[in-house]
């Protein structure tokens, strides 16, 4: 059941996605981490990218990375969002990249490089989304 007022479309946790929706519902942004090669791993997979070891673990991340690249949209796919808006790739502090959003910035504001941490935004009972907002490191 949606407890989100805009409807946005609620992510549904598979096998391999499943640790990580947990920890984001939790407040713990979560990646995988390769037991031989080290290599951090994001998206879950059964495999590791970098060595195909199938020994990976999951590790809690700090949360903090930087803006790698981002993209201001004005155009919604759906009308559950509301333009302008940031989605952006940010490197983790852990090695790793994802793609979000920036939020409670001003769009202008961003930028390649930008220091920020993570937030969590609930849009289910069961699912958080993990954004990302300017950090003051
Ligand atoms: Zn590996």
């Amino acid at each position: 059941m949606s407890t989100d007022p805009l409807h946005r479309p609620v992510p549904v946790p598979t096998r391999l996605s499943e640790p990580f929706w947990r920890g984001c519902a939790e407040g713990r942004l979560c990646y995988q981490q390769c037991a031989d090669c080290g290599g951090s791993v994001f998206k879950p997979q059964d495999f590791c990218p970098h060595c195909l070891s199938s020994r990976l673990t999951w590790q809690q991340g700090s949360g903090n990375g930087v803006v790698y690249s981002f993209s201001v949209v004005w155009r919604p796919q759906t009308p559950a969002f509301e333009v302008p808006y940031v989605v952006a790739i940010v490197e983790l502090d852990e090695g790793w990249q994802m793609m979000t959003n920036i939020v409670n910035c001003d769009v202008d504001a961003v930028y390649c490089g930008m220091p920020v941490s993570v937030t969590f935004s609930p849009i289910s009972d069961d699912v958080a989304l993990p954004f990302f907002e300017p950090s003051a490191r």
